[in-house]
């Protein structure tokens, strides 16, 4: 007899598959009347999970897949904490407070023990952050000088989602520069076409989504203080390092895209994507304390001090603050370094072997940006479309990304890799030999389609 009556259906077996649960659908739009077993539910819970792509598989996702046991038990430890609860949890807050100084530092700003920052859901939030502080500067400017401030718009190139949507929630037009010719990034000349005096910012993306590369961050600033000589308008710069932000400092650490350029007022990176971290958590991260506009930020009393607090969201878990604190601790700027290293070695070894095949033109080769790799289907009867090569290798479990290109190219399909940490050089050689024989099988059985139109959403 259980201790307390909690009106459940005791089962009357050990086994799962015999409790008279395994012989019903379960629930799918009302509250079950009465209780279950945990065990019994949970199983059909996890064997339902298993119709789900596998995580490691799926090579379309920039986000984390992979975790050291570390970093399991550290979430376990969190479950329970409210990152937002600063006075009850303040060591969780004070190690929110040091990833933020932290990536201040890697990202070379000018006051990186002071300047502010926080953590977010992911890039999303972050970068809807990073876009109100622009729209607020800008405003304040506009109304000191006496001038409307009724109008104000986004400059940006081909980015990511969250910007689009940005504009539309935060009521921004977003001025979308095109993709022309052979284009694969924004090009800086074409900044000057788009800006005016009502531009609260421009937005370069460090490992654009679509096609893995890195915006010229450096020659977009050069446009803007060209500009600015020529117009006076002082535009800032935000960059979308949501990928790039956890790659550049470790891979390409001579190239300027940060802090060192004095527009650059903001950048975000996703913790969850190269940060290493598990999901759930972004970083956004200003200049300096003056960047970021006071009165967007709330006070809360915490420890007798005041802790600023600047978010969309209220309650949030801590597990993947305090398990992005433990990566920066546990693998330090080299361990970093050969995690990406080792994923940028795999990318471009992949990259080799795949123009090798034959049917595939690269497009972007994995050296310059992120760890991954672009290619489109070059001219030819093989027998299939990029689409049905997504679908072949899907058998064997991989997730492999086709779509077309973004804004004006959108008549280029394309197909994207992406290797991140816990994908071995042996693991991409399994990926190599299925795709190899996906090109065989559709040598000797190909395909006839008119047209096919796909639609794919980026993460
Ligand atoms: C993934 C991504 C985002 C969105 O980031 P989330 O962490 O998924 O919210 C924004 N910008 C770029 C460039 C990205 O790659």
């Amino acid at each position: 007899m259980p201790l307390h009556n909690r009106n459940r259906i005791d089962p009357i077996s050990e086994d799962v598959y015999e409790d008279p649960m395994s012989n019903t659908l379960l629930n799918k739009f009302q509250l079950p009347q009465n209780s279950t077993q945990p065990e019994v539910i949970a199983q059909f819970i996890k064997d339902e999970l298993l119709l789900d792509g596998n995580a490691k598989q799926n090579l379309a996702t920039f986000c984390t897949t992979w975790m050291e046991d570390e970093v399991h038990d550290i979430m376990d430890l969190c479950v329970d904490k409210n990152m937002i609860d600063k006075d009850e949890y303040p060591q969780t807050a004070e190690m929110e407070a040091r990833c933020v100084h932290i990536l201040a530092d890697l990202w070379n700003s000018p006051q990186a023990h002071t300047t502010l920052g926080c953590s977010t859901t992911g890039s999303s939030e972050a970068c809807m952050l990073g876009g109100l502080a622009m729209k607020w500067r800008w405003r304040q400017k506009r109304e000191a000088a006496g001038l409307d401030a009724s109008k104000p718009n986004l400059v940006v190139g081909p980015v990511q989602i969250c910007w689009h949507k940005f504009a539309r929630y935060f009521d921004v037009e977003l001025r979308q520069i095109p993709l022309e010719g052979n284009e694969v990034s924004t090009n800086p000349e074409k900044i000057k076409d788009y800006v005016d005096e009502n531009t609260i910012g421009v937005i370069p993306t460090l490992g654009v989504t679509y096609t893995c590369v890195y915006e010229d961050v450096a020659a977009m600033a050069k446009e803007l203080d060209d500009i600015q000589s020529e117009k006076g308008w002082d535009i800032p710069i935000h960059v979308d390092a949501a990928s790039g932000g956890f790659i550049a400092p470790f891979i390409q650490p001579e190239l300027e895209w940060d802090f060192r350029i004095d527009r650059v007022k903001s950048i975000n990176a996703s913790g969850h994507k190269y940060g290493l971290a598990p999901l759930g958590v972004g970083w956004v991260v200003w200049r300096s304390e003056e960047d970021l506009p006071k009165d967007l930020i709330f006070y809360v009393d915490y420890l007798g001090g005041n802790m600023a607090t600047f978010a969309l969201n209220f309650s949030r878990p801590g597990g993947q603050i305090v398990a992005q604190y433990y990566n920066f601790l546990r693998l330090g700027f080299e361990g970093y370094r050969g995690v990406q290293q080792a994923c940028v070695d795999t990318a471009q070894w992949l990259a080799d072997e795949i123009s090798k095949l034959g049917p595939f033109e690269m497009f972007y080769d994995g050296r310059g940006g992120l760890p991954a790799l672009s290619y489109t289907l070059k001219e030819g009867d093989w027998g299939f479309n990029l689409y049905d090569l997504s679908d072949k290798v899907r058998q064997h479990g991989w997730q492999i990304a086709s779509y077309p290109l973004p804004n004006d190219r959108q008549d280029t399909v394309i197909q994207r890799i992406l290797i991140r940490h816990g994908i071995s050089r042996d693991m991409a050689a399994l990926l190599l030999r299925d795709i190899k024989a996906a090109v065989e099988y559709y040598k000797a059985h190909p395909v006839s389609h008119s047209s096919s139109t796909r639609t794919f959403h980026h993460t």
